[in-house]
């Protein structure tokens, strides 16, 4: 299990001293110092003490409440959204990547950790009975790894058990771990989807701290298929080197090593792209990486990314491979513009454009 030990410090809000899921999670951190506070405020002042906050922001659990939990994926203005919903039950992530964009939104948080559950269930129970007739994908991963802390919080049990039944709503829980023991503890439901977030083992390596190797999350992905689940996997970001291609195209041989194609949902693609602000911070806290020395443009969203051609090239190239393997039509991009995913996709593989976008096969 990752991290579970350096969790050093607990803070609570007084107002939810007597609820049960608190306790039980104060109760799984045990030797911890537990602090009432007030608000966020105390929290987040004595993690900016720390020489690097963000760091120290994830030894730290705050246990609060949340006002609401469930909206749409903001994705980025001007490019094709898929249509997912984020389910805002945690914030920040024990996990530390070197391009993780939570290092510019979350500097110096916690690990919010969200325990006014029954406010989520009324909220997801009204939004189903609204979204009876569209097929939707929900998941956790937006904020933070999904199963990261599940060893701590069991989110995915409760998420399963309160989606159970909403078939046309695809509950996806997106890890770079290999921490599924929660999930193969029940029944698979045909609504859950288990997504594995892919790179080659030198990116892993380099820039993605306290995640599972490849062949960890390979193997898990397998086990969770074993199993009966259905999984996924994105590629995101994409990370361009010298030697890329030939390194992605194994990690895609890898996969169809051990998962039969029948077993994935979907695969989503994304180059690396950042706000301004955090080449600095990253770079001051992976001083290794050469992720941010290459040339990147400014997007219409104010984003930088690689230049267009590399950017097509990329996906041009990926989409290729797993054309190969017959999973071409289940590859969507992630947060690109309408041009690229035409000339990457549509035009390429699907042929003509798609009203039901981006999940054909899901309708
Ligand atoms: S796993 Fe995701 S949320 Fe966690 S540090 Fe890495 S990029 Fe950020």
């Amino acid at each position: 299990m990752i991290q579970k030990l350096t969790i050093e410090k607990i803070y609570l809000d007084k107002k939810l001293e007597k609820n049960k899921f608190a306790r039980k999670i104060i109760d799984r951190l045990p030797g911890r110092p537990v602090v009432l506070v007030d608000n966020n405020a105390r929290v987040e002042h004595e993690i900016s003490l720390s020489p690097d906050p963000i760091t120290q922001g994830k030894k730290v659990v705050y246990l609060t409440e949340n006002r609401s939990f469930l909206r749409p994926c903001p994705c980025t203005p001007g490019c094709l959204s898929c249509g997912y919903w984020n389910i805002d039950l945690d914030q920040n992530c024990p996990l530390d990547c070197s391009y993780c964009i939570l290092q510019a939104y979350l500097n110096g948080r916690p690990l919010v950790l969200s325990v006014n559950r029954i406010e989520l269930e009324k909220e997801a129970q009204k939004f189903l009975s609204q979204k009876r007739k569209v097929t939707i994908r929900i998941g956790t991963g937006e904020l933070t790894d999904s199963l990261a802390l599940d060893w701590l919080t069991e989110n995915s049990l409760f998420l399963i058990d309160l989606f159970k039944g909403a078939e046309r709503c695809l509950l996806e829980f997106k890890t770079k771990t290999a921490d599924i023991e929660n999930l193969l503890k029940i029944k698979p439901e045909a609504n859950v989807v288990i997504a594995w977030s892919l790179n080659p083992e030198k990116i892993i390596a380099m820039e993605e701290r306290g995640t599972a190797s490849l062949l960890a999350r390979l193997v898990a992905a397998k086990r969770a298929v074993n199993h009966g689940y259905k999984v996924g996997f994105h590629f995101d970001p994409i990370i361009h080197y010298e030697g890329w291609k030939e390194d992605y195209a194994e990690v895609v041989k890898m996969i169809f090593k051990y998962i039969p194609v029948e077993a994935i949902c979907w695969v989503s693609l994304g180059t690396l792209r950042f706000p301004p602000g955090l080449p600095d911070v990253a770079r001051y806290r992976f001083k290794d990486s050469k992720l941010y020395e290459q040339e990147f443009i400014k997007g219409w969203d104010g984003k930088y990314r690689y230049p267009r051609p590399r950017r097509l090239k990329i996906y041009l190239e990926m989409t290729e491979v797993f054309y190969d393997y017959s999973l071409g039509e289940k590859v969507y991009l992630c947060m690109e513009s309408p041009s690229i995913y035409g000339e990457a996709l549509i035009k390429k593989i699907r042929g003509r454009y798609l009203t039901t976008f981006p999940f054909p096969w899901l309708c």
